[in-house]
């Protein structure tokens, strides 16, 4: 038998593991340190511009106006090349929007590698996860 078919069910260090590699390399490729290239649609052409993902907030106000100006709740609309998506939304949505919609960003719980679709649940479940040993 190899030791490399040791499963984590004794809680003690095993050698490094495709699995182990795996993880890290998804941690390294987190979205926010990911470049992503901008789609959004300004003057009839996409920006194409390609950004850090904890850039990109940042890219969007200073580039495509996406910004809060003194109102209580300014909404946009979502301009991404190819987005169906009519609905207005808060700054803080549409960012949202897009980060899961047209960036794709994915969320891994460092502790074991499980993929969430948003940060809030990644966290959630980071929280928790490893408290009980199971
Ligand atoms: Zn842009
Ligand atoms: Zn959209
Ligand atoms: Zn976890």
């Amino acid at each position: 038998m190899s030791q490399n078919m040791a499963y984590y069910n004794d809680g003690y260090n095993h050698d490094f593991t495709d699995e182990d590699a795996m993880r890290l390399v998804r941690i390294a490729a987190s979205p926010e340190y990911r470049p992503h290239t901008c789609r959004w649609i300004d003057s009839g052409t996409a920006c194409d511009g390609v950004i850090q993902g904890l850039y990109f907030p940042t890219h969007m106000r200073e580039c495509h106006s996406i910004f809060v100006v003194g109102q209580d709740s300014p909404r946009f609309q979502c301009q991404w090349e190819g987005c169906s998506d009519t609905t207005l939304a808060s700054k803080d949505i549409l960012m949202r929007h897009i980060q899961e919609r047209h960036l794709l960003w994915r969320w891994n719980c460092p502790n074991c590698g499980m993929v969430f679709l948003g940060k809030v649940s990644r966290n959630a479940h980071h929280a928790l996860c490893g408290v009980s040993n199971k």
